[in-house]
């Protein structure tokens, strides 16, 4: 990896240069704008590229090999991901648990799995939800026995994105089935996916991609040291971990690409000079703008080594409702060619429409549904009775 020099003390323009420069010659063309989520063995030769140049890591602080970008530049780098296309490749290792190990893992922890998930040699996935504990998580019943020197892992996960591509898990189990409250008692524990007793199981989605699996646990031995943070205290590190997931979520990328497939089927259906269009068209236009100003807000919020608190709900509902009106307009937009699945040619325009509104209707659920941020802002933001 090369050595990363100071990015923020760098003007702005000289950095989106550098940064465009990079990615338009580097980025594969084949993989730009896809409207799905990428797989890691289509992702992994561009990740080590992003790793020898030091910027797999734009959000780490630059002590972890990180770019440690502060919101500004950060905002430079995402716009020019979103203006060349870059899809999202299996990146928990690094906007999540990433994060985590930095602020609860110990040395130990640290000094082995960040440079590894850095350089992609580790790539994670997310053992939280259950068949019987989504909203309510934690209801979870995963269990994990506490024998001797390691963990006896137990039970089921479900919807665990992009499992299959995982060398690893961090995974919330039951530690203490006698805890008072169904918060108390629970763990977060790391492991590695081919552990005997872990089985994963892909389900296809509406669209036909299968982008998250079931994982079985059956007396999966782990070693004790795979604990992050405090035996019983894992309900504090999964909620960290859920707010960086918000903001991980909540960034513009997803409704950008939305909103160029948008503008390019409106520019070649003659839409652009349509009055009625051009009113909803703008209106989503300024949601996105509205959307990267309160990412901005949010990042330099971690950047100044401040917590997430409970207002980044606001960040994950308009990013992913934006998503989802954007692509229920690019569906009207496409007309009878825009119910029909694969790629369609619409008034010269090639674009697969209908799978990139199938890709953002579980917006508004994974990482927590609407209902639920709706339910904490409603609660811990505006303070309203419960
Ligand atoms: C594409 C995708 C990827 C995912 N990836 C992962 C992953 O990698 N790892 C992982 O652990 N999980 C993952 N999930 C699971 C996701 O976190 C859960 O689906 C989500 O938390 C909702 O839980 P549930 O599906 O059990 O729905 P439920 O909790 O059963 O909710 C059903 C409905 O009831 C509503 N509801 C529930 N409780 C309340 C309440 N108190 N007030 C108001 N309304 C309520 C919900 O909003 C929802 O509309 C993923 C989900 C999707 C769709």
């Amino acid at each position: 990896m090369n050595a990363i020099p100071d990015y923020n003390a760098m003007g702005d323009d000289a950095f989106r240069h550098e940064v465009r420069t990079f990615f338009e010659a580097e980025y594969p063309q084949e993989l730009r704008y896809i409207l799905r989520r990428a797989r890691w063995a289509e992702m992994k030769d561009w990740w080590r590229k992003l790793y020898e140049k030091g910027w797999a890591a734009p959000n780490w602080p630059c002590e972890w090999g990180g770019m440690g970008l502060d919101a500004v530049k950060m905002l430079i780098f995402m716009a020019e991901i979103e203006r060349h296309g870059i899809a999202r490749a299996p990146d928990q290792g690094i906007t999540h648990i990433g994060p985590i190990l930095m602020k609860f893992g110990t040395d130990a922890q640290k000094q082995h799995y960040l440079p590894r998930s850095l350089a992609g040699e580790y790539v994670w996935c997310q053992g939280y939800s259950e068949p019987n504990a989504g909203s309510d998580l934690a209801s979870l019943q995963t269990s994990a026995a506490i024998d001797g020197d390691r963990f006896v892992i137990n039970g089921q996960k479900i919807w665990t994105s992009l499992a299959d591509d995982a060398t690893h898990i961090y995974v919330l189990v039951r530690t203490d089935k006698q805890a008072k409250r169904k918060q108390e008692g629970i763990s977060l524990v790391l492991a590695e996916t081919k552990t005997p007793g872990i089985t994963i199981r892909p389900i296809r989605n509406i669209a036909g991609h299968e982008e998250f699996c079931h994982v079985f646990f059956d007396n999966v031995h782990v070693p004790r040291e795979n604990l992050v943070g405090k035996l019983n205290d894992g309900w504090t590190v999964a909620k960290a971990l859920l707010s960086f997931e918000r903001l991980s979520i909540g960034s513009p990328r997803r409704p950008s690409y939305a909103l160029r497939r948008l503008e390019m089927l409106a520019r070649a259906t003659g839409l652009l000079s349509d009055a009625a269009f051009m009113d909803r068209y703008l209106a989503l236009k300024l949601d996105i703008e509205d959307l990267g100003s309160l990412y901005g807000r949010f990042v330099e919020q971690v950047k100044r080594g401040e917590p997430l608190w409970q207002d980044v709900s606001m960040l994950k509902i308009w990013s992913m409702e934006t998503w989802q009106r954007l692509t229920e307009l690019l569906v009207e937009t496409g007309g009878e060619e825009g119910v029909i699945t694969g790629v369609r040619n619409i008034a010269g325009a090639e674009a697969d429409i209908l799978d990139s509104f199938y890709y953002a209707r579980p917006g508004t659920i994974l990482g927590g549904t609407s209902e639920i941020q709706r339910n904490i802002l409603s609660r811990y933001v505006l303070e309203l009775p419960t």
